[in-house]
């Protein structure tokens, strides 16, 4: 069994506050600032370029990758880390086409984060004419799925309302209609179980700064499925993913039939020694107690709020397997309501036009943190404080 409290300790949150945005960005473990340090002093201070040998720099791209590998059931090796989401998606949707040449359709849903879509709307520009992506409801992704579709490319977990895709179903159709498909993870991965080998998926990319706590822009990763890598054609062919990146060859060869061919260029090994202290928190966690855990402090949190909060709707399914682990509630007043929560220390995060969002990660929430949250979310809705004139201003980043 794993044990949350443990693992609740391993987390730094301030004192008296409710954190409720471990989707956003996750709080940062302890053990963070010892290993940035250890690395500033006992790795760039001293082995200097040697680091890159010497340390294992220049691999970590794959021991992380595995780590993170562990958590989605990805196979070994099959997992790099690097870069930014949006550029491993335009990575992942690139090799789709060019496997598939003679289809032109891009299906993902009109609930998609917007830069897989705007990351696909660029791509495309680079590409001949006659492509076509288009993003139905999330409910009608099934249904159009056909022979026409290259690449069906969808958020597992909605980053609004958290409504979780049924990832083996559309797969199977998707393969059965010749189509291959991408997963974007950035709400699944440290979220719920994923099987990516299991499902038996092409693509997947993810982040690491949210559910894994890998800090602000923390590097993503990208996996390929090993029956597949040998014939991807990595579209950003970067020094770094070449077969012998140290001929400094004038030409460019993919690392054969390796992950490692979707490295683009030198990543930021900073990071690196930040997500690792990160990584190091998921040892022992069983991703299905994970799971249990999630589904039983989200029915708690919609319970509560429901029983005592009147004019917020819950967002997305009431059943809670067919959610991630944030729930959302819609309010009219929702920005200057999640405004004067901050305010109490209870944090979430909004997303236009009306919905409030708190992410439920129970590596560091526990019961109390529920009830205390909704609390705190009832008392501002009695009393009218959303209505305070400091609630109403915008920021940049809601
Ligand atoms: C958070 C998020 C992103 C962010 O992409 P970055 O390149 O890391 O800024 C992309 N897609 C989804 C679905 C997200 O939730």
């Amino acid at each position: 069994m794993t044990d949350f409290t443990k693992t609740k300790a391993l987390f730094q949150i301030p004192e008296g506050m409710i954190y409720l945005n471990g989707n956003s960005l996750g709080p940062m473990p302890k053990s963070a600032p010892d290993r940035i340090l250890d690395f500033m002093h006992n790795e760039w201070a001293t082995d200097l370029i040697k680091g890159w040998n010497t340390k294992g720099w220049f691999m970590q791209t794959n021991t992380l990758g595995d780590r993170i590998g562990a958590l989605v059931g990805a196979e070994e090796d099959s997992i790099v880390v690097g870069d930014t989401l949006s550029i491993k998606i335009f990575q992942a949707v690139a090799a789709c086409l060019a496997l598939r040449p003679d289809r032109k359709v891009i299906l993902s849903d009109n609930g998609n984060f917007p830069t897989d879509l705007y990351m696909v709307e660029g791509l495309l520009k680079l590409k001949e004419a006659g492509y076509d992506l288009r993003t139905p409801n999330p409910d009608d992704v099934m249904e159009q799925i056909t022979d026409e579709v290259a690449c069906v490319m969808l958020t597992e977990v909605d980053y609004r309302t958290g409504r979780k895709h049924d990832m083996k179903a559309i797969i199977d159709k998707a393969h059965a209609h010749g189509a291959l498909v991408v997963w974007d993870l950035a709400h699944s991965a440290g979220a719920i179980p994923v099987d990516l080998s299991g499902c038996d998926t092409d693509f997947a990319a993810g982040c690491t700064y949210k559910f894994l706590n890998g800090g602000p822009g923390a590097p993503a990763f990208i996996y390929v499925a090993p029956r597949l890598i040998a014939d991807v054609e990595p579209a950003l062919s970067g020094w770094y993913g070449h077969a012998a990146p140290f001929d400094f060859d004038l030409n460019y060869r993919p690392m054969p039939n390796k992950i490692d061919r979707m490295r683009i260029g030198t990543p930021s090994i900073a990071s690196f020694a930040i997500l690792e202290a990160a990584m190091d928190a998921w040892d022992g966690v069983d991703m299905q107690a994970l799971r249990a855990r999630s589904i039983e402090l989200m029915t708690l949190f919609v319970g509560e709020v429901e029983a005592r909060c009147p004019g917020l709707t819950l967002a997305g399914p009431r059943d809670m397997n067919a959610r991630g682990s944030h729930v959302s509630f819609r309010f009219e007043h929702g920005y200057p309501c999640m405004q004067a929560l901050i305010a109490k220390k209870v944090i979430g995060d909004f997303r236009a036009p009306d919905i409030m969002r708190f992410g439920i990660t129970p590596l560091f929430l526990d019961e109390d943190d529920i009830r205390g949250a909704v609390d705190i979310l009832s008392d501002i809705l009695k009393n009218e404080t959303w209505k305070e004139e400091r609630f109403q201003t915008r920021s940049a980043v809601t």
